[in-house]
């Protein structure tokens, strides 16, 4: 770990030598292209699937979904962020707790849009500053190594980085082309985290609808669940309200008996 700063300045030392300044350019355009993706996945193709499967206003799901966004920007983590976004869906969306409990951590582990649009940009960026010539069977495999390395994602910082060495074996790119985007990986993962559990919330959002499982007075109160979760922060008294919940009918003073103990 030490020793990666040194590995990646070597790494780009030597491309840079190669490539000029057109590695800074190509950079560049690397984190346009992966930032407006990122962009037109959420703001447009979600909002349409939401839009279309369950009716749900999409201002309202957009304000709601800001403080998820805001603690999965900061920490980089779609798994540290599950509290938030639990929270989220039950309190201020008025999704019941049985489609909450189980879509949010599920997608929090498997559920990476954002990294899937990862492994597909990076590929086709290293391919391109390495030369390399994609048919369209390797194009192929690459949606479908996008896709499954994204599903085996971990849910903490980086950790898409280190998938696209699966998808840059199977389309015979050099594994070294991953220190070429390490630098400014750290803000670009920032930003797929955000997209990947606003992904979960909108999903849950549309099962719970289908289902019958959502409160529909508490998902247009705008002020719903904002004690419990504001900016990011938990109030100690929701906590409380929160672990009874998940403590299956566990209430008051049987409670306290068990947080004791
Ligand atoms: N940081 C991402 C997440 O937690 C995973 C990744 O793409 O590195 O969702």
């Amino acid at each position: 770990m030490n020793l990666a700063p040194y590995g990646v300045f070597a790494l780009l030392t030597n491309a840079m030598a190669e490539l000029g300044l057109d590695l800074i350019w190509s950079l560049l355009g690397y984190m346009t292209v992966l930032v407006g993706a990122l962009a037109f996945h959420f703001f447009v193709t979600m909002m349409i699937v939401l839009k279309l499967f369950s009716g749900l206003s999409i201002k309202t799901s957009l304000v709601k979904i800001r403080e998820v966004q805001i603690f999965a920007f900061s920490t980089a983590s779609s798994n540290a962020t599950i509290p938030i976004t639990l929270r989220t869906v039950t309190k201020r969306m008025g999704v019941d707790n049985s489609v909450a409990s189980f879509t949010i951590p599920f997608g929090a582990t498997i559920n990476m849009d954002g990294g899937a649009i990862l492994q597909g940009t990076a590929t086709i960026f290293i391919a391109n500053i390495y030369g390399v010539d994609l048919s369209i069977t390797e194009y192929l495999t690459v949606i479908l190594m996008s896709v499954l390395a994204s599903i085996g994602t971990a849910g903490v910082p980086g950790v898409g980085l280190i998938m696209l060495a699966m998808v840059f074996t199977q389309v015979g790119l050099p594994i070294e082309g991953i220190g070429l985007i390490l630098g400014v990986d750290r803000i670009l993962d920032m930003l797929r985290t955000a997209v990947n559990v606003s992904v979960d919330v909108a999903v849950t959002a549309i099962v719970a609808k289908s289902e019958g499982k959502m409160d529909l007075a508490i998902y247009n109160d705008p002020n719903a669940g904002s004690k419990d979760i504001l900016d990011g922060h938990i109030d100690e008294n929701s906590e409380r309200d929160f672990s009874e919940v998940f403590s299956d009918g566990i209430v008051g003073s049987e409670y306290d008996d068990i947080k004791r103990h």
